[in-house]
């Protein structure tokens, strides 16, 4: 699916715009338990165009003085991972300095870059203050008023009218993108290097980003396989220790480039709260995962030490339950070769698809053995549910009435779902819609 990035200064009406755009799809439930973080992601549809808009001025809490820098991490990544970058200003304070800086770096990176001009609340004439947003250089400015909704058509027009050709995207064939993720220190690269010394590798740059991303990509008999680096990975320097801080948003790049995330836990400190936040995005971005435990060379093992660990990932990280375990060492390369297999395991899990008539079935035997929530005499009907999309499979269910859907039946549901298809190491969607 295209992504689209939003950028832009502080209280320019980021998020209400990113609200109205997705916003345009009925309701959607989102479960994301023990992630407590402004949502960022959202599923779009436009003229039957999918695509997926990601916020990127949620992810960092900012204040003026680094200001210009947060600006520019997030154009950073909007140029790493994007197809088509938003960039929102206000017409009411106009061309800021920063404006012109950010406008300079989307500029050099020759991705399509569109410029909205919000808060442009009276439809009418065009508002003689929008001219001076041609000076950024992205072309012709576009009214929007993120309050009101008026413009965000013909932005919408103009994103997927500049998103990469369907048969571009589909050259992919089954290249699995694989992005490494975690904290720093964690053993990232050291992970990547041992991968790739065993393997035949074509390295290659990734198109229009800013720092040496580069790409590795390889065949073995297992399949076909990209792994994803953001900003020199492999080669470890000074100067990205310094920016090391950044390593979420780097991470964000990463995950949304990729089919499958190995998140990396340092077997000796266990599941930190940097970990969680970086398993959240994962989860939170619908990717499939494997939850890898490196330095277990570390570890003094007997033989209840990996189902002790397992127990306690499963209680550290327990909205990624569907995520499989795999202990290994990125040092002495101990079940490195097992990645393979699971790698191929979740991304074909995640790309799953399964009937109507199947899925109504379990729907069937499931509201038999547990009956569906009632609140003040009404209860929950459900008619029927149907699969609308996959990595990760999205389902949508319909009901007579989505309040009585609680949040644990949902949870039921879902599980039975797992308990018959798998499903493993995927996250799954559900959309309840009401109906009547
Ligand atoms: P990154 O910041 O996540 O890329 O982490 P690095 O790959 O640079 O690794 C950080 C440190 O941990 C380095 O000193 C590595 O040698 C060490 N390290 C990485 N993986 C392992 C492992 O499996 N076992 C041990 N003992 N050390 C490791």
């Amino acid at each position: 699916k295209p992504l689209v990035a939003i950028v832009g200064r502080p209280n320019v009406g980021k998020s209400m715009l990113f609200n109205k755009l997705t916003g345009r799809r009925a309701a959607i439930v989102e479960d994301t338990p023990g992630v407590t973080r402004d949502r960022i992601y959202g599923d779009c549809d436009w003229n039957g165009r999918e695509f997926e808009l990601v916020d990127t001025g949620g992810i960092e809490p900012n204040t003026d003085s680094e200001m210009l820098q947060f600006m520019r991490r997030q154009a950073e990544l909007a140029i790493a991972a994007a197809d088509v970058i938003v960039m929102v200003t206000d017409v009411k304070t106009g061309v800021t300095a920063a404006d012109q800086d950010v406008a300079n770096m989307l500029l050099r990176s020759r991705k399509p870059v569109c410029l909205a001009v919000n808060k442009c609340d009276s439809v009418g004439p065009t508002n003689p203050d929008v001219y001076e947003f041609y000076a950024l250089g992205l072309g012709d400015p576009i009214e929007v008023s993120a309050v009101h909704g008026h413009g965000t058509g013909d932005l919408l027009d103009w994103c997927v009218a500049h998103f990469p050709a369907p048969s571009e995207q589909e050259d992919e064939g089954e290249v699995i993108n694989v992005a490494i993720i975690g904290k720093p220190n964690v053993g990232k690269s050291s992970l990547l290097n041992r991968i790739l010394g065993q393997e035949r590798v074509i390295v290659s740059n990734v198109a229009g980003t800013t720092r040496d991303a580069i790409d590795s990509y390889f065949e073995n008999e297992f399949g076909k396989y990209r792994f994803i680096d953001t900003a020199g990975m492999r080669r470890k320097s000074k100067v990205d220790d310094a920016i090391e801080k950044y390593s979420n948003l780097r991470s964000i790049a990463a995950i949304e480039r990729a089919d499958v995330c190995l998140i990396l836990i340092d077997a000796v400190e266990g599941v930190t709260e940097q970990d969680t936040k970086i398993a959240g995005l994962a989860h939170e971005a619908g990717k499939a995962s494997i939850i890898v435990v490196n330095k277990w060379d570390l570890v003094d093992k007997d033989t209840n030490t990996m189902a002790e660990k397992t127990a306690e990932i499963r209680r550290d990280l327990s909205y990624l339950t569907y995520a499989p375990i795999i202990f290994l060492s990125a040092l002495t390369g101990q079940r490195v070769g097992k990645l393979y297999e699971r790698i191929n395991a979740v991304a074909n899990q995640s790309a799953m698809r399964i009937t109507t008539g199947m899925l109504n079935s379990i729907l069937e035997d499931a509201t038999a053995r547990v009956q569906p929530p009632t609140d003040k005499g009404r209860r929950l009907k459900i008619y029927y549910m149907t699969q609308v999309g996959v990595k990760p499979p999205h389902f949508v269910i319909f009901c007579n009435d989505a309040r009585l859907f609680h949040f644990s039946y949902q949870r039921y549901l879902e599980n039975q779902l797992r308990g018959v298809f798998g499903l493993e190491g995927t996250p799954i969607r559900l959309t309840i819609r009401q109906k009547g």
